[in-house]
């Protein structure tokens, strides 16, 4: 009997199998935030923002980087 591949209630959790569990929670998993790499010193940052490291925006200086004391 082929039945709607949808659970539209409470399950009981043994007559749910682990494929079957496992296939529902592969979209489970976080997305991977979007970086990329900045031109000027090649740091890991997050795209459409100055370099934090550099202070760098489209290989320009735009901010004054002070060093942590
Ligand atoms: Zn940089």
């Amino acid at each position: 009997m082929m039945k709607l591949d949808i659970q539209m209630f409470a399950v009981p959790f043994r007559k749910v199998s682990k494929t079957r569990k496992r296939m529902r929670r592969s979209h489970n998993a976080m997305d991977v935030p979007g970086m990329t790499k900045c031109p000027t010193c090649g740091e890991v940052i997050k795209p459409h923002r100055v370099c934090t490291k550099c202070g760098s925006y489209k290989g320009k200086k735009v901010v004054e980087i002070k060093e942590a004391e």
